[in-house]
């Protein structure tokens, strides 16, 4: 591919970077990443992932917007109040950038669907707001050996994982919450409350993190999970090992 006059303009200032470049950038437009949920965490990705010329971005989120999501869901606005999440979060990524080719899921994940959905993308980021989708995404990306970088967000806390099944040391989700949690379908964020800038934290650093993996630059967060304290505003990078009666070691 040949970039336009337009696009050499738009990414300038990550085509000067050295570890990216115009092949980079390159590699940045024929990258295809998939967005689990358009929340706290899916809008600072799908802002960001849309702004640095990521080309191919799918979001799935089956959800409406409400009044309580605005006080972190920042890709939204109040006149948005009622619409789906999906395809409201698509038509504002398509201003930010043109270049983009962008699809909306307006649909529950689950089992039955997510390899259709998922099969053509290259990436998933989990930005999702409860166990059972969580732990469905990391059982579908050990499967296809496909590199999953997850969020999660609660009170003032947050953790990013990222895990690159395509390297056969690597942990997953079941290895660091062996134990499923009593109410798999809860949102956190309800229950317990979040302040909305969480969101913006870890829902950039994932960004970052799907970046690194795409240009394989810097140090991968594979098989460490990184651990945030907002009030603190401590950074704790844990090492995350592989459980040998996980999950991922029987059953694959
Ligand atoms: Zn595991």
């Amino acid at each position: 591919m040949k970039f336009s006059k337009k696009q050499i303009e738009r990414y300038s200032r990550q085509i000067i970077l050295k570890k990216i470049g115009a092949t980079g950038q390159k590699k940045l437009l024929k990258s295809s990443v998939l967005i689990i949920g358009a929340g706290g965490l899916g809008s600072p990705i799908a802002m960001y992932l849309t702004a640095l010329g990521v080309g191919n971005i799918g979001i799935i989120d089956k959800d409406n917007i409400e009044i309580s999501n605005l006080a972190r869901q920042i890709i939204f606005s109040t006149e948005d109040l009622g619409r789906g999440k999906s395809s409201t979060a698509i038509n504002k990524l398509k201003k930010i950038n043109p270049d983009i080719k962008l699809k909306s899921f307006n649909i529950k994940l689950t089992k039955k669907n997510i390899n259709q959905i998922a099969k053509n993308f290259d990436f998933i980021v989990d930005g999702s707001d409860n166990f059972r989708t969580r732990f469905l995404i990391n059982d579908y990306c050990l499967k296809n050996k496909k590199t999953l970088v997850s969020g999660a967000i609660s009170k003032f806390d947050g953790q990013v994982y990222t895990f690159n099944f395509s390297k056969k040391n690597s942990p997953c989700l079941r290895c660091f919450i062996p134990k499923m949690p009593v109410n798999l379908d809860a949102d956190s964020c309800e229950y317990d409350g979040v302040l909305g800038t969480l969101g913006g934290i870890i829902g950039s650093i994932q960004a970052n993190e799907v970046i690194k993996e795409i240009l394989r630059i810097g140090d991968s967060l594979c098989g460490y999970v990184l651990i945030i304290d907002g009030l603190k505003l401590a950074f704790r990078k844990v090492k995350l090992n592989k459980r040998s009666d996980c999950y991922c070691n029987e059953k694959y």
